[in-house]
């Protein structure tokens, strides 16, 4: 895949949550995924290496990187 711009990504998208390890940010656009095409629906940017997730939900998960920060794209089932 292509390099992920992320500020293209995030300045589209609505900030939903930040604390010190996560910045998430909610796709209220349908922005595609980069990784499959298929519209996410929250933005997860890790900021702490190595970054725990508690996931609430069963989500399918596709990762990516931008400036060195891991990028993860939810979709729900
Ligand atoms: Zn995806």
């Amino acid at each position: 895949m292509d390099d992920v711009d992320f500020d293209e990504l995030v300045a589209s998208m609505t900030l939903r949550e930040e604390n010190e390890a996560i910045k998430s940010y909610q796709n209220t656009v349908a922005i595609a995924c980069p990784a499959c095409d298929t519209p996410f629906d929250d933005l997860v940017v890790c900021k702490e290496n190595p970054t725990s997730l508690n996931l609430s939900k069963q989500l399918d998960l596709c990762v990516g990187t931008a400036d060195e920060k891991a990028l993860i794209f939810t979709h729900k089932k």
